[in-house]
């Protein structure tokens, strides 16, 4: 390139050139005017006799030409002034766009980035200083060469290949991550932005990266505290939460085995801390020897580990693996001047068979492996479905729940019902009642629930409504027909066709009349299935039960299909009666669904009551029914029956 001084100095030369060219021009115009005047003149002599006139005629011509010749200088010397301005501040732009291009040079060629334009081949156009030195190469060693042959391992050619016609195909790529490999075989990380050259071939690439080895080296550290456990080196729980969260992620099916160290906590108390992370550490190098392939193992807490098993959910594989496992436990583990025997106890779930998160597969390995302790430790289970119910209380407590089943350690309390008007006892609700030895009973909020869980209220409901008909019977043969005995029934047991049609069945085998008889159902049902829930409660009706909706305004938009429902009796939640002296709010809504219910011709029943001022309140809104502990808590039989017999009113105290 010409230097920007030359190329002034020949524009220089130029316009001063101009400058005495423009006096030139005018004196030649005005030499010729003159000597034209002049010659003119003489020959206009020869042809006129009037000198004077000749005369005035020449000095006139003179004038003309020597004041046109001003004009004409004036005018060439005003454009070439005018001209001489412009070329000046095209000389500045051009200065200035010189040194714009030195910049973008030195830019270039020493930023702290590889800039290169390529091919989308690879071929490589032109590289920056900066880049080269980067790689160890020589500009000529890698001008015309290929980037994939120069700088990039073999199972990524490929991929790169691939990389660089997205390049062409998108536009751009943005904070492309890549390894190369320099001259010398160093491994650098590297991070990319790639746009199509526009300047360039129509296939060329611009290409820049940054080289990100340090920082991915901190990163790993960084990695390195937060997935590794300190006292043993193994990936912690939060390595584990991330690749099991990133396997299910992709899809990718596994099995992980809880191992628990049995009894460690002897080990603790019985021996220092010290001697514990010993036993805990030569435990992890153990385990790390027997990881195969592309399984792992985690420390997950202090005497837990998690055994991963990559990509296998075979039941005949695993089990020999993990009795494997469990053998090489069952072992002497000399440690200092102490030795340990120590067994573990496993537990087995796989994904995606016994849970699709990382908290459930964990909870059930978990689970799975309280039972093998429960069942004696040292020992491994797969987890079952058995085990599915929260915790190992809930699987005892199913258990134990079967047995009262069988030997029938059940008993119907009853609560009564007193009609509002007169006091006297209407109805009994029976509520089911299991005595727990020396601790009183098991809570019906506790077992009922399980026992829809666990299947286990269909037997129980059975139970109910056995004991109810017989008492009921009892009643009427005593010349007590007039009380009605409300049975609560199950969404489940409603809902279930073969259940439902064994309850007819059991109830088809009493002899007697059901019109004094309330089933209580709940909402729930009906909003799930209200066409089955409707014909169910309609053969119960046909059958002469009276049916009441149990817990009635608990949360659903009941009342737009209130109208629709086979039923007789409302009853209206307890937590509406816990709220009614104080909240407005609920005031209005009894008293709306009171007068609603009243107004479809239901009775209103109001259960909680327990002071004098809920049951004023109720009596007031006209409703029919009240029970609560006010009125009497739900007794055995006995007292119930003595509290009957004897005739007995509600009066309020
Ligand atoms: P539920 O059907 O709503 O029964 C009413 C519950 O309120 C009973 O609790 C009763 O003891 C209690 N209760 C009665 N009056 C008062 C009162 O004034 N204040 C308070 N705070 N509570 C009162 P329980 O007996 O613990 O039964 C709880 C639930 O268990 C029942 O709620 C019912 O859903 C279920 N349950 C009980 N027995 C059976 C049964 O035989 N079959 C079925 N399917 N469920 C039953
Ligand atoms: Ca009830
Ligand atoms: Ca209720």
């Amino acid at each position: 390139m010409k230097s920007i001084n030359e190329i002034k100095d020949k524009i220089d030369q130029y316009f001063n050139g101009i400058e005495s060219e423009s006096l030139r021009i005018v004196l030649i115009y005005f030499i010729f005017g003159v000597s034209w005047i002049v010659l003119s003149d003489g020959i206009l002599k020869m042809l006129v006799n009037d000198q004077m006139f000749i005369k005035i005629q020449t000095y006139k011509g003179i004038i003309y030409i020597a004041i046109t010749s001003f004009v004409i200088f004036f005018l060439v010397n005003n454009r070439i002034a005018e001209l001489k301005k412009k070329s000046a501040a095209l000389m500045a732009n051009q200065k200035a766009l010189t040194g714009q291009v030195r910049l973008n040079d030195s830019i270039v060629n020493h930023s702290p980035v590889i800039i290169v334009r390529m091919k989308s081949n690879g071929d490589i156009l032109n590289i920056n200083d900066f880049g080269c030195a980067l790689l160890g190469f020589k500009r000529e060693e890698m001008i015309n060469r290929n980037w994939i042959d120069l700088l990039v391992s073999n199972n990524r050619e490929e991929e790169t290949l691939r990389l660089f016609e997205n390049i062409l195909r998108k536009g751009n790529i943005k904070n492309i991550e890549e390894q190369i490999i320099k001259k010398d075989g160093e491994v650098l990380d590297t991070r990319w932005f790639g746009v199509v050259d526009n300047y360039g071939n129509k296939d060329s690439i611009l290409a820049v990266g940054v080289d990100i080895t340090e920082e991915k080296k901190l990163q790993k550290n960084l990695e390195k505290m937060v997935y590794i456990d300190q006292l043993t080196g193994l990936p912690n729980r939060v390595f584990l939460e991330k690749t099991i969260t990133d396997l299910i992620d992709s899809g990718e099916q596994f099995s992980i085995a809880l191992l628990n160290i049995d009894n460690f906590k002897h080990v603790n108390n019985s021996v220092s801390y010290n001697i514990g992370d010993e036993l805990l550490i030569a435990i992890a190098r153990a385990l790390e020897s027997l990881v195969e392939k592309d399984d792992f193992i985690v420390r997950f807490s202090g005497d837990e580990f998690v055994y991963v098993y990559m990509n296998d959910i075979n039941r005949e594989r695993l089990d020999d693996k993990v009795k494997a496992l469990n053998n090489r436990f069952d072992r002497i583990w000399p440690i200092e001047n102490y030795e340990f025997y120590t067994t573990i106890s496993i537990g087995i779930s796989r994904y995606p068979l016994d849970g699709d998160r990382y908290s459930t597969i964990l909870r059930n390995a978990n689970i799975t492996m309280e039972q093998v302790k429960k069942a004696g430790k040292n020992s491994y289970l797969f987890y079952e479905e058995e085990f599915k119910w929260r915790n190992l209380d809930n699987i005892l407590l199913a258990k134990k729940m079967q047995r009262a089943i069988d030997d029938e350690k059940f008993e119907l309390y009853y609560q009564p019902l007193i009609d509002i008007g007169t006091g006297k006892i209407i109805a009994l609700e029976g509520l089911l009642r299991w005595p727990d030895g020396e601790n009183g009973f098991i809570s019906p909020g506790r077992f009922i629930p399980l026992s829809e869980e666990t299947g286990q209220i269909y037997a129980i409901e059975k139970y109910v409504f056995r004991k109810a008909l017989e008492q009921k019977k009892k009643f009427n043969d005593r010349g007590l027909s007039d009380i009605s005995i409300s049975i609560n029934l199950s969404n489940k047991t409603l809902m279930n066709k073969i259940m439902f049609n064994e309850l007819i069945d059991l109830i088809a085998s009493f002899q007697q009349e059901f019109s004094k008889i309330i089933i209580e159902v709940t909402e729930t049902a009906l909003i799930i299935d209200i066409e089955t829930a409707i014909d169910r409660l309609s053969i119960l009706r046909a059958l002469g039960f009276k049916i009441a909706l149990d817990d009635f305004g608990t949360g659903y938009s009941s009342l737009t299909y209130l109208r629709d429902l086979p039923i007789d009796i409302i009853k209206l939640d307890q937590s509406f009666i816990k709220k009614i002296l104080y909240s407005k709010k609920d005031q209005l809504i009894i008293k709306a669904l009171t007068d609603l219910s009243h107004g479809l011709n239901y009775k209103v029943t109001v259960e909680g009551i327990e002071t004098n001022e809920q049951f004023e309140y109720v009596k007031a809104l006209n409703c029919d029914t009240a029970q609560g502990y006010l009125i009497s808590r739900p007794m055995p039989l006995v007292e119930v029956s003595e509290m009957i017999e004897s005739n007995y009113v509600f009066k309020q105290k």
